[in-house]
């Protein structure tokens, strides 16, 4: 099994967190998202422990909430101790609702509008990570006209390919995020920043990519991040607190993905980013990461049921489900490897060889092609692996499709954490 909180139980069915997915199946009807709670917390604990430890104490990891967000899961973030990451007013709105201290929350987003800045002060957002001098400008503004010093990382672009691990001159310079080190746009919103009286420079946010399986590629970043510090002080006398690299610790969704330790790979880290800050004369800021694939993935499966399953002879076969890539739009976006079973059959013969894939009216709603299945007829139930990050919250009504309800289990309980879309809710902003 690609996750340890999966198993198969002596009916032959798939087990999630100690439960036999066709029970959750029938008693909250498919599509469903079904989330792992105690495997949450788990990996909430691997990085505050992992961080704290190698980081020391005023490390903190933030939980980056667009992977999944929903109430309940501030709820658990906040009873973890994690910070977040929030990228709009409706993670903020849910993150207030829930009861999360929004102090401890670090306002990211490409471009924030003049609304969605006021809106966070409102809110009392703690951090804003700024995108560039036009947003720092309007984020002067506003703190002004509210009499306060709102606290600021500036996001930059270390240049950095995270799937060669090298630093290159183009390519990830250009990204639409940020401000680049390599054009000096880096050291010029900085001196900038510092001369703004209502805005008060925390430190600097990178994010290099997602889906990365070892410490080289954040070693790489953060090396060029401490560079950047150590010749900021030099030039500005200005030394920064904190030091945010971002997310982007990969997840097993099929087999042949590798397995991350994430302790080892932070002490790693930590290590060579100690040896760096030594050799540049500077002492190691505080150290903030933003993992969201790899504190929800694995604790998250899609449960479907099966319709038409159609051979067509001599070419392909196809089981479709009711759902698709209005509950998980990966494949249709991305190509994204996944793992399917017939959650019913586990250890039945693979009989069938087919493209799994949705209801809606579009070629191209595809959950997984090729995938090896018992023999699989209407009304089984197909589960999908490791869909707790960037499904429920890239889920759509795409063909007025209500979308599915998100449960939440423990090893002694399962309840409702997002209710199912009813047809009411789909019209209700209908005139
Ligand atoms: C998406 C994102 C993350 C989280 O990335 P994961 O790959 O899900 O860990 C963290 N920080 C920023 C700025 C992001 O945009």
């Amino acid at each position: 099994m690609i996750c340890d909180n999966l198993a198969v139980n002596q009916k032959g069915h798939l087990t999630f967190c100690g439960h036999d997915t066709l029970a959750l199946a029938k008693q909250y009807g498919t599509p469903l998202y079904v989330m792992d709670e105690d495997r949450i917390r788990e990996n909430c604990r691997r990085y505050v422990q992992a961080m704290k430890e190698h980081f020391g104490p005023e490390a903190l990891p933030l939980y980056a909430s667009k992977a999944a967000s929903f109430k309940r899961i501030y709820q658990i973030v906040k009873e973890e101790g994690l910070g977040v990451d929030v990228v709009s007013p409706g993670e903020i709105y849910t993150a207030a609702l829930a009861g999360f201290p929004l102090e401890k929350a670090y306002f990211h987003s490409n471009n924030k509008t003049d609304e969605d800045i006021a809106f966070a002060m409102d809110h009392k957002v703690g951090y804003f990570v700024v995108d560039c001098q036009e947003e720092l400008d309007a984020i002067e503004k506003e703190a002004a006209s509210r009499g306060l010093r709102q606290k600021v990382l500036l996001r930059l672009t270390p240049g950095i390919d995270p799937h060669t691990y090298e630093a290159v001159n183009t390519g990830m310079v250009d990204s639409k995020f940020g401000s680049a080190i390599e054009t000096g746009q880096a050291a010029q919103i900085t001196q900038h920043c510092l001369g703004l009286p209502h805005v008060e420079l925390m430190g600097f946010h990178c994010h290099i990519g997602s889906q990365v399986f070892d410490a080289d590629t954040f070693v790489r970043s953060s090396e060029i991040m401490l560079t950047f510090i150590a010749q900021i002080q030099v030039r500005f006398g200005y030394l920064a607190r904190e030091l945010n690299l971002g997310g982007g610790f990969g997840v097993r969704y099929t087999q042949e993905d590798p397995f991350l330790d994430v302790d080892q790979e932070i002490a790693r880290l930590a290590r060579a980013m100690e040896e760096k800050a030594n050799q540049m004369g500077i002492p190691m800021p505080q150290v903030r990461m933003e993992p969201g694939r790899s504190i929800v993935a694995d604790a998250g499966l899609t449960l479907y049921t099966a319709g038409s399953v159609k051979k067509i002879p001599g070419y392909k076969n196809y089981v479709s489900i009711d759902g698709g890539m209005t509950d998980n739009p990966r494949f249709a976006l991305y190509g994204s490897a996944y793992t399917v079973y017939n959650a019913g059959k586990m250890n039945d013969p693979v009989a069938l060889t087919a493209d799994v894939v949705g209801r809606c009216c579009e070629s191209g709603d595809i959950i997984q092609k090729n995938v090896s299945l018992p023999a699989t007829v209407r009304g089984d139930i197909v589960a999908v692996l490791t869909t707790g990050a960037y499904n429920y919250s890239m889920a759509s009504n795409y063909n007025r499709l209500c979308r599915p309800a998100l449960v939440m289990v423990t090893k002694d309980r399962s309840y409702v954490a997002v209710e199912r879309e009813s047809l009411a809710y789909l019209t209700q902003n209908d005139v």
